[in-house]
């Protein structure tokens, strides 16, 4: 078995050097500035934001990069270090519409598009991204690509930063992934991005849209937070987030609710779907998670760290049986990383692949990244990588 590889965030710095410098080899000039906006994780949370539910998502210390120009004739100009290969990607702003944008830059021109729906004023740009945001991993690289330029394309068009214009970009950003790109995902991804504070948890309830920062401060009782990304294959594109989505809808239909956020009685509930079928399950789900959202932000008010063992372990539960949106990397992850030492572990994300969070007491890390590897090659996957989740600062200028 390899040495368990640990995924380092580079420094505020390093990034936008990689940005800039990227920029000026692609397009000969320099860039006005570089922006930077962080991955997340979901502490608890899981499928419950398109439910008008609550969740509990950090940022990242992992971010996307990008350095960008104005461009004088309403086209968008994009390449990426992730991406090289593939040179640059154009398309006029007047081409951007549903259906119509294919490849990463529908994350760029969708979040444009969107803002110029939304009637704020949005320049077309070039840019060039670097990142070491994994993706694929259920860290959400997608809405962080978004994210970066809605906050770059804000600053541009001068408008001042407050906490109500990050939530019109939330809508933007979210705009480019349901309309542009085609991903049904709902908000959270976006929210998180561009919404965190640094040492903080953000509750997020979709009910009304408010946002709470809650401290979130493990390291002060010598815990870490362990992301362990599977590298297991993650689609939302093959139509089971969709799925998902539509038994839920069905099953507030059945209750005669406008979403699963105001079901308040589960037993009830249960009698009239069925506690068997699919969406009794899924309802069920949704239902008990919202539950434990709420739970968890009592939790981290009081730094009451022991129950996250088990609000983490109903929450895995739910998602793998009830739900069914756990693949086996994410089983043996969480088994292992217990079996290893952590005090909690749950899937994050959305499921069908992505990672899985720890809760590992700092001197444990070496011993539990050591076992989820080796649970990992005895059970023939490919190795897993390894981040540190401090709760880190929102999307931002950086030069
Ligand atoms: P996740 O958001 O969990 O990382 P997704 O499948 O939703 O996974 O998003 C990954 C997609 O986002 C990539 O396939 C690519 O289109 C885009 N993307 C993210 N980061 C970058 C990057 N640095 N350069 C180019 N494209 C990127
Ligand atoms: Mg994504």
């Amino acid at each position: 078995m390899d040495e368990p590889r640990f995924e380092l965030a580079w420094t505020r710095e390093e990034g936008a050097a990689r940005a800039a410098l990227g920029f000026r080899q692609r397009f000969g000039t320099d860039p006005v500035g570089v922006w930077a906006a962080p991955g997340r994780v979901n502490i608890i949370g899981e499928h419950t934001d398109y439910n008008q539910g609550l969740c509990a998502p950090i940022a990242l210390p992992h971010c996307v990069y990008a350095a960008v120009a104005p461009s004088s004739d309403d086209t968008v100009r994009l390449a990426s270090a992730q991406s090289d290969g593939d040179g640059l990607w154009e398309l006029p702003m007047s081409e951007v519409r549903p259906g119509n944008v294919n490849g990463w830059g529908a994350y760029v021109a969708g979040t444009i598009w969107g803002m110029r729906q939304r009637l704020m004023p949005a320049p077309a740009i070039s840019g060039y991204v670097d990142s070491c945001v994994p993706f694929g991993a259920g860290l959400s690289s997608s809405a962080a690509l978004s994210c970066v330029f809605a906050v770059a394309e804000a600053a541009l068009a001068g408008m001042p930063d407050s906490a109500g214009l990050r939530i019109r970009l939330v809508d933007a950003a979210r705009d480019a992934e349901n309309q542009i790109v085609g991903a049904p995902t709902g908000g959270l991804d976006q929210s998180a991005s561009l919404r965190s504070a640094k040492a903080h948890v953000l509750i997020l309830d979709f009910q009304n849209n408010t946002a709470r920062q809650v401290p979130f401060n493990l390291a002060s009782s010598r815990l870490e937070l362990l992301v362990i990304d599977t590298k297991a294959p993650h689609q939302l594109n093959d139509g089971q987030y969709g799925a998902r989505r539509a038994s839920c809808e069905a099953a507030a239909r059945k209750l005669g609710v406008a979403s699963l956020r105001e079901v308040d009685d589960l037993e009830q509930a249960m009698r009239v779907l069925g506690p068997d079928t699919v969406e009794g399950r899924r309802a069920r789900h949704v239902i008990t998670e919202i539950a434990r959202v709420k739970e968890f932000e009592q939790v981290a008010r009081q730094g009451s760290w022991e129950e996250l063992g088990r609000l983490f372990q109903e929450s895995h539960d739910s998602l793998r049986y009830d739900y069914e949106v756990t693949v086996p990397e994410l089983d043996v992850a969480v088994e292992s990383a217990l079996a290893a030492g952590a005090h909690a572990a749950r899937m994050t994300g959305g499921g069908f692949g992505g990672s899985v969070i720890a809760v590992v007491p700092a001197e444990r890390l070496q011993r539990v990244a050591n076992g989820v590897s080796a649970a990992f090659a005895q059970a023939g996957f490919a190795p897993p990588a390894f981040l540190l989740g401090t709760p880190s600062a929102p999307a931002a200028r950086v030069v």
